[in-house]
């Protein structure tokens, strides 16, 4: 496929006006710690404290989110003023989304055993401090994007967490707490299409938004995988184990066009997950490498070329090799980068 280079066709900024920059946030970003505004490159969403310590053997990959920023730079996919910073996500943004109870245990560290095992992290003060980093991002790559028309953050896809509660790795919601945001954050009600290629489906994401007619919850995931009791999302394509780059390729390719043209929302939040991939430890379907590329170009290039504004997370990612994931995690802003290059961004 390739861009609708008659839309691109203007020069870069007059473009980002015309196609993204109506009744967006007249450049203003409330949720950045360092703008670096100055680049005219693809925005990339990143904070030291995505990252904390957790006991040693935990089989989450904490370390996977300062490497994903390294091999970027290390790969010359992006340069340092390409980095975006952004805030911790306040208590005030968070309750758009979860509990008050949940927010004030959860700061707090009253989170009983049985709870903390649900989630699959001991809490700290650490984890508590990286997860809110982690959604300041996802919402900064949404306000980011919709000024610039795509942004990627280096973390964030926590959409097990459901608004009282944490599960499977994670505490808060940071894409239902981006699109409640950039919902609520305008008169008119801007409308928000998610679209979760995470092999997981995204249960938490899904029970938020459920009777929220202006956020659409798009889930492909792994029928047989975690969540057992799955959450009706607006659109949910199960696919079976063991599944290959070309057919679940047209599996997206079959729903992601009429979806755009149907619910044209003003923004797309991706969830590129990793986990479908072959040698994934917890996916169970058979992507390669270039199957996930191919996949991630091909998401953001359609919405892209329809006009809609793009913000990425990395989703979930397994593997005991740090740098071999990381890589894994970094396919979808090496795909950005070519749709940024491609599309005349
Ligand atoms: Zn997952």
């Amino acid at each position: 496929m390739t861009c609708m280079k008659i839309i691109f066709s203007q020069t870069r900024r007059n473009r980002i006006g015309g196609l993204f920059g109506v009744a967006l946030f007249s450049g203003r970003f409330f949720h950045a710690e360092l703008i670096r505004s100055e680049s005219s490159a693809l925005p990339v969403i990143h904070h030291s404290k995505y990252v904390c310590e957790l006991p040693s053997n935990h089989r989450f990959p904490m370390a996977k989110f300062p490497r994903v920023l390294h091999f970027l730079l290390q790969d010359q996919v992006i340069t340092e003023e390409q980095v975006w910073i952004p805030e911790i996500a306040s208590k005030d943004l968070l309750s758009g989304v979860h509990s008050e109870d949940y927010l004030n245990n959860f700061l707090n560290g009253r989170i009983n055993e049985q709870e903390q095992r649900r989630t699959g992290f001991p809490w700290s003060e650490g984890i508590v401090q990286r997860c809110r980093y982690e959604t300041g991002g996802t919402v900064l790559a949404a306000e980011v994007a919709l000024q610039r028309g795509l942004a990627c953050s280096t973390a964030g896809g926590t959409h097990h967490a459901f608004p009282s509660y944490g599960s499977g790795f994670c505490l808060l919601n940071d894409l239902a707490v981006a699109a409640k945001y950039i919902n609520d954050s305008s008169p008119r009600k801007r409308k928000v299409l998610i679209v979760d290629l995470d092999v997981h489906q995204g249960d938490g994401t899904a029970f938020i938004f459920k009777e929220e007619p202006s956020v659409f919850t798009f889930s492909v995931h792994c029928g047989k995988n975690f969540p057992i009791r799955k959450q009706q999302s607006d659109l949910d394509i199960s696919v079976d184990d063991g599944m290959e780059d070309k057919d679940y390729l047209s599996t997206v390719a079959d729903h992601l066009p009429w979806l755009l043209q149907t619910f044209r929302p003003d923004l797309v939040l991706y969830d590129a997950g990793v986990d479908p991939h072959w040698e994934d430890e917890l996916g169970r379907l058979r992507l390669t490498d270039q199957g996930l590329y191919q996949r991630d170009l091909y998401v953001m290039k359609t919405a892209v070329s329809a006009g809609v504004p793009v913000a990425t997370v990395i989703g979930g990612g397994y593997s005991r090799d740090i740098d071999k994931l990381a890589l894994r995690h970094s396919i979808v802003h090496r795909a950005a980068s070519e749709v940024w290059r491609e599309c005349g961004m």
